[in-house]
């Protein structure tokens, strides 16, 4: 007997394992897309930095110009504009070094999944007085007498910073910022290759462990579903609805190939009496014998099944109403020769049997089955444990005893 609560257990365990893993796969996507947005939210900051930075330079180069313009003889009165110019860019690269700072990428999610940016803070303090100190000497530059700028001193200071140590430094942060950044990348493409690992063995593991197996268990359900649909439990030969199935597939066969094609209808006689004698448990363990009999005496190609209670049929493909009618004898002397041993004795039963060819203008089983069951009725009120072949006075005697049957409940 199978275990189906068993097997449903494993079932609602093997869903179970199959959500754990889905669960897994999820949360691996969910981090890899933190980690993805960190290390971009990063890239952009580092973008923002390279690009301010590039910007301090061009505005450093172009003070140390104007100042340098400004200091021409000649370059005073009408240099009014040039004036403006560089306070003007003196003002834009001091905006640009409180941006820079801005720039600076706040810890947080990126700074949990992209690797702690190592903050240089040294290095930030150096070029904070820097830049100060060179936008400091720009302000005092503009403020001179314009007169005394040629060859002053703050000129020169001016003009030697914005050569080396700005640039420099300048430099520098650019390449600090786009160290960090690629060492963020290099971080980031070794915790994406342990993501994908993770999801494509968590896929392995679950295709190998749960998926697999599951398939299997499925397959061996659906097919003891199948079996159990198409089995009549009592005796385990075909039922009714296995027989029709397959009575249809012969019908279609014997048409294409022209071949002759029989059924045999077998009711055991008097069974309400076996049931009255022996009790209803035994009346079952008739039928079992019954259909183990039966059932040995047929070819491989023949279909047998219980048609319900103690009636069966054999669809005989292939076989004319002579043959049918030998094999239909055969099984009657077989069944009269069976006994049955019980606790309480010896039970022996006969078996009335109708035979019926499918006609060649028929393209399903019912008609034959009608006819098999005519003659059965023939072979009953012939005495029993007979067989008897369809004959066209059956089919009016079955009309008759119809028209009994009404007249009966009529009146
Ligand atoms: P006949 O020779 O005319 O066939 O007589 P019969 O007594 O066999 O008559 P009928 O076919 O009408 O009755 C069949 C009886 O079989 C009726 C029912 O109580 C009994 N029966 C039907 N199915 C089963 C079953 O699965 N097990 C048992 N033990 N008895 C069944
Ligand atoms: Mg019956
Ligand atoms: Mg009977």
């Amino acid at each position: 007997m199978h275990d189906t609560l068993g097997e449903a257990r494993g079932f609602r365990r093997a869903t179970f394992a199959y959500l754990l893993a889905l669960a897994l796969i999820a949360g691996v996507a969910v981090v890899t897309h933190l980690v993805i947005d960190a290390i971009v939210e990063r890239q952009a900051d580092t973008a923002r930095v390279v690009n301010v930075a590039g910007r301090q330079r061009m505005l450093s180069q172009r003070i140390a110009s104007l100042a340098e313009q400004l200091a021409e003889p000649g370059a005073t009165h009408p240099g009014a504009t040039t004036e403006q110019d560089l306070r003007d860019a003196i003002a834009l690269m001091s905006q640009s070094h409180a941006a820079l700072h801005f720039a600076l990428p706040a810890p947080g999610v990126s700074g949990l999944f992209a690797g702690p940016m190592r903050d240089h803070a040294a290095e930030r303090f150096q070029l904070d007085l820097r830049v100060s100190g060179y936008l400091d000497l720009a302000r005092r530059y503009l403020q001179m007498d314009p007169a005394t700028r040629r060859g002053s001193a703050l000129l020169g200071a001016l003009l030697a910073q914005a050569r080396e140590p700005v640039l420099s430094e300048l430099d520098a942060a650019v390449s600090r910022y786009q160290a960090d950044s690629e060492a963020a990348i290099a971080r980031l493409r070794v915790v994406l290759a342990v993501m994908l690992a993770v999801m494509l063995g968590t896929l392995v593991v679950e295709a190998l462990l749960i998926f697999r197996p599951l398939f299997h268990r499925l397959r061996a359900a659906q097919r003891r579903l199948i079996e159990a649909a198409l089995t009549d439990p009592l005796t385990g030969c075909h039922n009714r609805r296995y027989l029709m199935e397959m009575a249809a597939h012969e019908v279609e066969r014997a048409r294409r190939l022209d071949q002759p094609l029989t059924v045999l209808m077998l009711d055991i006689d008097r069974f309400k009496t076996i049931n009255d004698t022996w009790g209803h448990a035994n009346g079952d363990r008739a039928i079992v014998a019954f259909a183990a009999a039966a059932a040995e005496g047929i070819r491989g190609s023949d279909l047998f099944g219980r048609l319900g209670g103690e009636e069966f049929a054999l669809i005989l493909p292939g076989t004319d109403r002579a043959g049918a009618e030998t094999a239909a004898e055969k099984l009657r002397a077989r069944i009269a020769a069976e006994r049955v041993a019980l606790p309480d004795g010896e039970l022996r039963m006969t078996v009335s049997v109708g035979v019926a060819a499918l006609r060649a203008d028929e393209a399903a089983i019912g008609p034959a089955f009608d006819r098999a069951d005519q003659a059965l009725y023939a072979a009953k009120e012939g005495g029993r444990n007979r067989v008897e072949s369809w004959r066209p006075e059956f089919a009016a005697a079955a009309r008759h005893s119809a028209v009994v049957v009404t007249l009966a409940e009529a009146g």
